[in-house]
Protein backbone atom coordinates (compact mmCIF):
# COMPACT_ATOMS: atom_id res chain seq x y z
CA UNK A 1 0.00 0.00 0.00
CA UNK A 2 1.54 3.15 -1.10
CA UNK A 3 -0.99 5.77 -1.54
CA UNK A 4 -4.16 6.45 0.91
CA UNK A 5 -7.54 4.91 -0.86
CA UNK A 6 -9.41 8.27 0.73
CA UNK A 7 -7.13 10.74 -0.71
CA UNK A 8 -4.71 9.72 -2.70
CA UNK A 9 -2.02 11.11 -0.53
CA UNK A 10 1.17 8.82 -0.70
CA UNK A 11 1.39 7.46 2.97
CA UNK A 12 4.02 6.65 5.78
CA UNK A 13 4.35 3.80 8.20
CA UNK A 14 5.00 4.58 11.88
CA UNK A 15 3.39 3.61 14.85
CA UNK A 16 0.36 5.81 15.53
CA UNK A 17 -0.09 7.08 18.89
CA UNK A 18 -1.43 4.59 21.44
CA UNK A 19 -0.61 1.95 18.92
CA UNK A 20 2.46 -0.80 18.98
CA UNK A 21 3.13 -1.58 15.34
CA UNK A 22 3.75 0.06 12.21
CA UNK A 23 1.17 1.26 10.40
CA UNK A 24 0.04 3.06 7.12
CA UNK A 25 -0.88 6.49 8.15
CA UNK A 26 -2.04 9.03 5.79
CA UNK A 27 -0.66 12.86 7.23
CA UNK A 28 -3.33 14.22 5.05
CA UNK A 29 -6.65 12.60 5.73
CA UNK A 30 -5.58 11.41 9.73
CA UNK A 31 -6.51 7.87 7.65
CA UNK A 32 -4.84 4.84 9.60
CA UNK A 33 -4.81 2.16 6.85
CA UNK A 34 -5.13 -1.26 9.15
CA UNK A 35 -3.92 -4.78 6.85
CA UNK A 36 -5.61 -7.73 9.34
CA UNK A 37 -4.87 -11.58 8.33
CA UNK A 38 -7.20 -12.82 5.35
CA UNK A 39 -9.53 -15.69 5.75
CA UNK A 40 -9.56 -18.53 3.56
CA UNK A 41 -12.85 -20.38 3.27
CA UNK A 42 -13.11 -24.27 1.66
CA UNK A 43 -14.57 -27.47 1.59
CA UNK A 44 -13.84 -31.42 1.91
CA UNK A 45 -16.69 -32.73 -0.71
CA UNK A 46 -17.13 -36.36 -0.05
CA UNK A 47 -19.11 -38.94 -2.24
CA UNK A 48 -18.94 -42.13 -0.53
CA UNK A 49 -15.78 -43.23 0.21
CA UNK A 50 -14.42 -40.24 -2.08
CA UNK A 51 -13.45 -36.85 -2.47
CA UNK A 52 -13.59 -34.56 -4.40
CA UNK A 53 -10.62 -32.55 -5.95
CA UNK A 54 -9.49 -29.50 -8.64
CA UNK A 55 -6.87 -29.45 -10.65
CA UNK A 56 -5.90 -25.77 -10.32
CA UNK A 57 -5.69 -24.01 -13.43
CA UNK A 58 -3.68 -20.50 -11.47
CA UNK A 59 -1.08 -19.78 -9.39
CA UNK A 60 0.08 -20.35 -7.23
CA UNK A 61 0.65 -24.45 -7.62
CA UNK A 62 -0.67 -24.28 -10.94
CA UNK A 63 -0.64 -28.04 -11.90
CA UNK A 64 -1.47 -29.28 -8.45
CA UNK A 65 -4.47 -30.83 -6.79
CA UNK A 66 -5.89 -28.71 -3.96
CA UNK A 67 -10.03 -28.72 -2.34
CA UNK A 68 -12.11 -25.70 -3.08
CA UNK A 69 -10.98 -23.13 -1.05
CA UNK A 70 -10.92 -18.87 -1.31
CA UNK A 71 -10.70 -15.69 -0.03
CA UNK A 72 -14.11 -15.23 2.05
CA UNK A 73 -15.91 -11.98 0.18
CA UNK A 74 -17.50 -9.45 2.76
CA UNK A 75 -21.14 -9.31 3.75
CA UNK A 76 -20.72 -13.46 3.69
CA UNK A 77 -20.41 -16.16 6.24
CA UNK A 78 -17.19 -18.62 6.21
CA UNK A 79 -19.50 -21.64 5.46
CA UNK A 80 -21.33 -19.65 2.75
CA UNK A 81 -18.37 -18.40 1.23
CA UNK A 82 -16.98 -21.83 1.29
CA UNK A 83 -20.50 -23.88 -0.58
CA UNK A 84 -19.72 -20.35 -3.40
CA UNK A 85 -15.89 -21.60 -3.74
CA UNK A 86 -17.19 -25.21 -4.43
CA UNK A 87 -19.57 -24.14 -7.07
CA UNK A 88 -17.34 -21.82 -8.76
CA UNK A 89 -13.92 -23.82 -8.89
CA UNK A 90 -15.51 -27.26 -8.78
CA UNK A 91 -19.62 -26.85 -10.29
CA UNK A 92 -20.17 -29.23 -7.76
CA UNK A 93 -23.37 -28.20 -5.21
CA UNK A 94 -22.92 -29.74 -1.72
CA UNK A 95 -24.58 -30.28 1.06
CA UNK A 96 -23.00 -29.27 5.11
CA UNK A 97 -24.69 -30.95 8.29
CA UNK A 98 -25.05 -29.32 11.56
CA UNK A 99 -21.12 -30.60 12.03
CA UNK A 100 -19.76 -29.75 9.05
CA UNK A 101 -17.14 -27.21 10.86
CA UNK A 102 -13.61 -29.45 10.45
CA UNK A 103 -10.20 -27.63 10.40
CA UNK A 104 -9.07 -24.64 10.90
CA UNK A 105 -5.27 -23.12 9.77
CA UNK A 106 -4.01 -20.11 11.91
CA UNK A 107 -0.51 -19.18 9.09
CA UNK A 108 0.56 -16.55 11.34
CA UNK A 109 3.73 -16.07 8.98
CA UNK A 110 2.14 -15.51 5.31
CA UNK A 111 -1.19 -13.16 7.67
CA UNK A 112 -3.89 -16.01 6.83
CA UNK A 113 -6.20 -18.35 8.52
CA UNK A 114 -8.01 -21.27 6.45
CA UNK A 115 -11.02 -22.87 7.32
CA UNK A 116 -12.18 -26.01 6.00
CA UNK A 117 -15.78 -27.28 6.12
CA UNK A 118 -16.91 -31.43 5.80
CA UNK A 119 -19.49 -31.45 3.13
CA UNK A 120 -21.40 -33.83 0.87
CA UNK A 121 -21.92 -33.75 -2.89
CA UNK A 122 -25.44 -33.47 -3.66
CA UNK A 123 -24.92 -35.12 -6.67
CA UNK A 124 -21.94 -36.49 -9.36
CA UNK A 125 -22.37 -33.12 -11.20
CA UNK A 126 -19.38 -31.50 -11.28
CA UNK A 127 -16.91 -29.68 -13.85
CA UNK A 128 -14.05 -27.33 -13.48
CA UNK A 129 -14.66 -23.67 -13.12
CA UNK A 130 -12.32 -21.17 -14.43
CA UNK A 131 -9.48 -21.67 -11.90
CA UNK A 132 -9.60 -25.46 -12.56
CA UNK A 133 -7.94 -27.44 -15.13
CA UNK A 134 -9.63 -30.60 -13.98
CA UNK A 135 -12.20 -31.57 -10.86
CA UNK A 136 -12.07 -35.68 -9.67
CA UNK A 137 -13.19 -38.04 -6.84
CA UNK A 138 -10.96 -39.81 -5.84
CA UNK A 139 -10.27 -42.45 -3.19
CA UNK A 140 -7.68 -42.75 -0.18
CA UNK A 141 -5.28 -44.69 -2.34
CA UNK A 142 -5.63 -42.72 -5.75
CA UNK A 143 -4.80 -39.40 -4.00
CA UNK A 144 -2.31 -38.05 -5.47
CA UNK A 145 -0.28 -37.29 -2.41
CA UNK A 146 2.76 -35.84 -3.80
CA UNK A 147 0.87 -33.19 -5.90
CA UNK A 148 -1.25 -31.99 -3.23
CA UNK A 149 -0.97 -27.93 -3.83
CA UNK A 150 -0.78 -26.80 0.00
CA UNK A 151 0.31 -28.43 3.10
CA UNK A 152 -3.05 -27.27 4.95
CA UNK A 153 -5.15 -29.20 2.09
CA UNK A 154 -2.63 -32.36 2.82
CA UNK A 155 -3.34 -32.26 6.71
CA UNK A 156 -6.83 -32.02 6.01
CA UNK A 157 -7.15 -35.01 3.82
CA UNK A 158 -4.72 -37.12 6.11
CA UNK A 159 -6.83 -35.58 8.74
CA UNK A 160 -10.08 -37.12 7.30
CA UNK A 161 -8.89 -40.42 6.28
CA UNK A 162 -7.64 -40.94 9.96
CA UNK A 163 -11.00 -39.94 11.54
CA UNK A 164 -12.97 -41.32 8.63
CA UNK A 165 -11.79 -45.11 10.81
CA UNK A 166 -13.63 -44.48 13.77
CA UNK A 167 -16.59 -42.24 11.87
CA UNK A 168 -15.59 -39.59 14.40
CA UNK A 169 -15.08 -35.78 13.47
CA UNK A 170 -13.48 -33.50 16.19
CA UNK A 171 -12.83 -30.16 15.26
CA UNK A 172 -9.07 -29.34 15.17
CA UNK A 173 -6.98 -26.46 14.87
CA UNK A 174 -3.64 -26.24 13.48
CA UNK A 175 -0.43 -23.66 13.92
CA UNK A 176 1.05 -23.25 10.77
CA UNK A 177 5.25 -22.33 10.75
CA UNK A 178 7.02 -21.05 7.72
CA UNK A 179 10.72 -20.94 8.35
CA UNK A 180 13.80 -19.44 6.77
CA UNK A 181 14.03 -22.37 4.63
CA UNK A 182 10.75 -22.28 4.04
CA UNK A 183 10.15 -25.42 5.85
CA UNK A 184 6.70 -25.56 7.15
CA UNK A 185 5.36 -27.54 10.63
CA UNK A 186 1.90 -28.09 11.17
CA UNK A 187 1.21 -28.68 15.06
CA UNK A 188 -2.50 -29.32 16.23
CA UNK A 189 -2.96 -26.51 18.93
CA UNK A 190 -6.97 -27.65 19.94
CA UNK A 191 -9.22 -30.17 19.58
CA UNK A 192 -12.64 -30.41 20.00
CA UNK A 193 -12.40 -34.40 21.20
CA UNK A 194 -10.48 -33.75 24.31
ZN1 LIG B 1 -5.62 10.25 3.23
Amino acid sequence: MKYCCDCAALLEVRIPEGDERPRHCCDRCGSIHYQNPKNVVGTLPVYGDQILLCKRAISPRSGKWTLPAGFMENGESSLTGAIRETKEEAGAVVIAKKNSLYTLFNLPDINQMYLFFRVELANLKFSPGIESEEVALFSESEIPWEEIAFPVVKTTLKQYFQDIKSNNFPVRMFDVHHDQSRKISTKVISCSDS
